[in-house]
């Protein structure tokens, strides 16, 4: 009997995600073209708002090859633009990223370009193109990059700069990749849609393959306020963490110094408690630390109950005023409501739910409402129904809220932010379920979904009025003839009879009719009419 021989081989990051493209979103042209317009957008976006800038971007796709569907794909921001000795890393090798810190971004996995870089020299040879100037830079720096795939390794293949005369600050990325746009169209559509729902402070235009143009005016200056990078919670850590923080340190200091400096929400008295409760000397230098000290360590620090919240300072929230203003711009609803929850914690990240509401107006009529999803300012667009949000909405009882029949014009939107959002796949359009963040989803739902059942009594208990006011209209010339009999001594005379009854009918007349707006008097008068014929 022969025994075929195993053999072992070590494969880079990058050559991991080439063979792997659908872990990354890249499952098929469709999705390729829509996932590297995502990708490139979201980039645009945390150079740009992140930073405090109004957003500026424009978005081109070209058929550059028929027969073999390539499309060009370029996107220009006026973001924060990118150091020149960076670029090469940052398009050229997998799991190079400046968002590896505790603060809200939409990237996070330092993957998102060099996936579509990835993908785009599978299927043809032109690089990825990028020209970029960082702020108050005095030159536009301009490269041409591969991925050396074995090795993870950007491969240069032209690099050039030229004298930035107009002050231009930002990132243009040109990237040919091997698409579907008849198949991704609605979907890339849709996310462009939604993404300018939530920034209504940027200013979008795209152009299509069939030479479309869709601009997204900038309505509003205001920019939620950015998020800040803040040190970790002593609840994240898990002991690779504390390590390498530990190994970070240049200086030799005290392990309760370390714990001080090193985490929020640790002070002096903090630190003693806690590294008492792990039998560690508060004096101990951290380089002397063993590995079981800094085992129960790290235990002790994720059982300590006492720590304040972890701070919401690295979270960004999109706020109330600007989801109202944007679903009010995109769907011209008769009523909108949103909801910025409180900051909660789960596995000691930070997060906060905001939900909105739009009902009725121009929203079209469907089965189901309108779902919006969205993940640190980044719409989540596939899989919907595989979504924890989805099975939020459908469990609530929206007749209690005050929709009747079974149609719905409602649009509901969820946006979870987080230093760390649970995203089921790297592809990230999905939020898996954490029950922390999932109770926090239905309570910001049903937050918003209170405000729309108050309007929604409040119009009906309108409604109701009216319609009486409209009957009291009709027995008016009736009961303004019983009451001026009383006022007339003499019956005979019909002048005085009639002068009277005219004056209580114009009283009355007038008394009802100020509750009452044109349109319900036209509605009265088509009743009389009826009732006449
Ligand atoms: P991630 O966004 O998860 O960090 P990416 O691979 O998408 O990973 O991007 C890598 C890095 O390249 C980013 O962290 C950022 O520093 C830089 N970068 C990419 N695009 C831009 C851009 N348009 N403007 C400024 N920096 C950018
Ligand atoms: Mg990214």
């Amino acid at each position: 009997m022969s025994v075929a021989k195993e053999k072992f081989t070590q494969i880079s990051p990058a050559e991991f995600f080439k063979k792997n493209p659908e872990l990354v979103g890249f499952t098929n042209p469709a999705r390729a073209l829509y996932q590297t317009i995502r990708e490139l957008v979201e980039n645009s976006l945390d150079a740009t708002d992140v930073h405090n800038i109004l957003p500026v971007i424009k978005i081109t796709i070209e058929l550059k090859d028929e027969e073999k569907q390539i499309y060009r794909i370029n996107v220009e921001d006026n973001g924060i633009g990118i150091p020149p000795q960076y670029v090469p890393y940052a398009f050229g090798q997998v799991l190079y990223s400046s968002k590896y810190v505790y603060r809200q971004t939409r990237g996070m996995y330092g993957l998102g370009v060099k996936a579509a870089v990835l993908y785009s020299q599978m299927h043809q040879d032109k690089p990825v193109e990028v020209v970029t100037s960082p702020l108050n830079s005095k030159r536009i720096y301009k490269f041409k990059i591969k991925i050396d795939i074995t090795k993870n390794e950007p491969i240069i293949l032209e690099r050039s700069s030229i004298s930035n005369v107009n002050n231009w600050h930002g990132t243009s990325v040109t990237i040919y990749i091997y698409g579907d746009w008849i198949r991704s169209k609605q979907k890339i559509y849709e996310y462009l849609k939604r993404t300018y729902i939530i920034t209504p402070y940027a200013e979008i235009i795209f152009k299509d393959p069939e030479g479309n143009v869709v601009y997204y005016p900038r309505i509003t200056t205001t920019i939620p306020k950015p998020p800040q990078e803040v040190k970790p919670h002593p609840h994240g850590v898990d002991l690779e963490m504390l390590k390498g923080m530990i190994a970070q340190q240049k200086t030799n200091m005290t392990i309760k110094e370390f714990l001080i400096e090193g985490f929020q929400s640790v002070g002096e008295v903090t630190a003693q408690k806690v590294l008492e409760l792990a039998n560690i000397n508060p004096e101990k230098k951290i380089h002397d630390l063993t590995e079981q000290e800094l085992v129960v360590l790290m235990n002790t620090l994720k059982k300590y109950e006492d720590f304040r919240p972890p701070t919401a300072d690295s979270l960004s929230v999109i706020g109330e005023e600007l989801i109202e203003l944007g679903l009010k711009k995109i769907f011209n609803p008769e009523f909108v409501s949103a909801v910025t929850r409180k900051p909660k914690v789960y596995q000691g990240h930070p997060f906060i739910v905001e939900a909105g509401i739009a009902y009725g107006g121009s929203i079209p009529q469907a089965k189901e409402p309108i779902v919006l999803r969205y993940a640190n300012k980044i719409p989540l667009v596939y899989d919907e129904k595989s979504d924890v949000v989805w099975k939020i909405v459908e469990e609530i009882d929206w007749k209690r809220y005050g929709i009747e029949g079974d149609q719905y014009q409602l649009v509901v939107m969820v946006h979870l932010c987080s230093t760390k959002v649970p995203y089921k796949t790297a592809g990230k359009e999905v939020i898996g379920d954490v029950e922390e963040i999932e109770k926090e989803i239905r309570n910001a739902i049903m937050e918003a979904a209170r405000k729309l059942r108050l309007y929604i009594a409040e119009k009906r208990k309108e409604e109701e009025a009216k319609k009486k006011l409209i009957t009291y209209l009709k027995y008016i010339p009736e009961v303004s003839r019983s009451l001026a009999v009383f006022e007339v001594a003499n019956k005979e005379d019909v002048v005085k009879l009639n002068s009277i009854v005219n004056e209580i009918q114009t009283k009355l007349l007038e008394l009802v009719s100020k509750r009452l707006e044109l349109k319900d008097i036209l509605e009265y008068a088509k009743q009389v009419k009826v009732e006449s014929e």
